[in-house]
């Protein structure tokens, strides 16, 4: 009943025409930073996610505790409890879900390949469904695909339209699958989703897991940073990326007049047809780059080894095109790599109580006197 009552006074939203959002995965990297973004302009939130241990759940807990401070719970649930979301939408008519909830990461994909499959595909399954089943309203559903469907494409920038029948890893085969299931489920209930790909995003309160964060954590400790030559990625900052979570979310379900891949004939009636966009920054940059940037932030040098890139699932290089995003709901990518790892390494240093780091602060870092 407790738990009845705290959903419905958070999912209720306090602006008019404000959307009242169930965000998985809501302890995440990009779930905690939307569900902030949305509850701060006064949509109703309520996430749920497994705080699984793939990455330090303690990170997990922290973005939790601050989310609670605005009004935002978590629930511990899997998304694989189609009876807990079933309750949770017989208790609060959601009129949006933000499906963040997800095995990320490409390499671990070789280590469980089974939690790729449990969450990337049959847990999609469980949330399409309780959507789909849930009436009246309907609830419209975003959800987060990824660069990674693009594999072996070499035809950059990639745009929605390019070939993503070859994924490099078992990661992208999941979210090309969630695409397919998708498409059905539009198919099938008309129900509207929105499938967003991200293109490796970064910042503050981000995941462990990814390289500018486990780049930060080895320049500070010294310890060696193995860098795969040649490899460049369209590093998209959070804000920007939060901020073509809620452009989607707010048009998702209407009518744009156009589609995603332009492709599609327009249909006089019935459902909007799958929308599927890029959420890149349209700017790759070389992964050495990135390393060159926070060695400077740090003021530390890195222990650099470079070798070729193995096949691990990671492809050589990323590159979005967003002008479908940009059409249909203003999608606009504004932050630099040196600003957005910037605001990183601010959070970085003060989370993790690092010392003697350099000029997180600084707004103009100068390499004078930095080795190199
Ligand atoms: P994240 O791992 O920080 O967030 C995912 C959250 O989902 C985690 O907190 C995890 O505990 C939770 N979760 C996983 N399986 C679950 C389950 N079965 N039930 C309930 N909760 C579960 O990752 P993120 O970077 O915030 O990614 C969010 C989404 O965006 C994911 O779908 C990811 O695949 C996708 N994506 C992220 C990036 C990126 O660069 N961060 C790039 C492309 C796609």
């Amino acid at each position: 009943a407790t738990w009845a009552r705290e959903i419905r006074r958070s999912a209720a939203p306090r602006r008019d025409g404000g959307l009242s959002v169930l965000v998985t995965g809501a302890a995440g990297f990009v779930g905690f930073h939307c569900s902030l973004a949305l509850a701060a302009r006064g949509d109703g939130v309520v996430g749920l996610d497994n705080f699984n241990a793939y990455y330090d759940p303690s990170l997990k807990r922290a973005r939790q505790r601050l989310l609670a401070t605005r009004g935002v719970p978590v629930l511990d649930a899997d998304i694989n409890d189609a009876a807990l979301l079933a309750r949770l939408f017989a208790a609060w008519p959601f009129t949006h879900v933000l499906h963040l909830a997800a095995q990320a990461g490409v390499r671990h994909a070789m280590r469980a390949p089974q939690a790729y499959v449990a969450s990337n595909v049959a847990g999609l399954v469980s949330v399409f469904e309780a959507a789909a089943r849930r009436a009246d309203p309907q609830p419209a559903v975003v959800w987060a695909s990824s660069s990674s469907v693009y594999g072996l494409n070499t035809d950059a920038p990639f745009s929605e339209d390019h070939r993503t029948d070859r994924p490099a890893s078992l990661y992208a085969a999941t979210k090309k699958a969630g695409e397919a299931i998708a498409h059905a489920y539009n198919h099938i209930y008309g129900l509207s989703v929105t499938g967003l790909r991200f293109f490796t995003v970064y910042g503050p309160w981000g995941r462990p897991d990814m390289a500018y964060f486990a780049f930060a954590r080895a320049v500070v400790a010294g310890d060696p940073v193995t860098l795969f030559a040649d490899a460049r990625r369209d590093f998209t900052y959070i804000d920007d990326v939060v901020r073509g979570c809620l452009g989607a979310l707010d048009t998702a379900g209407k009518s744009t007049g156009s589609g995603s891949s332009g492709k599609k004939k327009k249909k006089k009636s019935g459902p909007a047809p799958l929308r599927v966009y890029n959420l890149g920054n349209t700017s790759p940059v070389p992964v050495a780059r990135m390393v060159a940037v926070l060695e400077e932030l740090l003021g530390r040098k890195a222990n650099k080894r470079v070798v070729a890139m193995p096949a691990n699932g990671d492809v050589p290089f990323t590159h979005a095109n967003v002008t479908h995003a940009a059409r249909d709901f203003g999608y606009r990518p504004t932050t630099s790599l040196e600003v957005g790892l910037r605001h990183f390494v601010e959070w970085f240093v003060r989370y993790y109580k690092i010392d003697n780091a350099n000029a997180a602060s600084t707004t103009t870092t100068s390499a004078a006197g930095k080795p190199r």
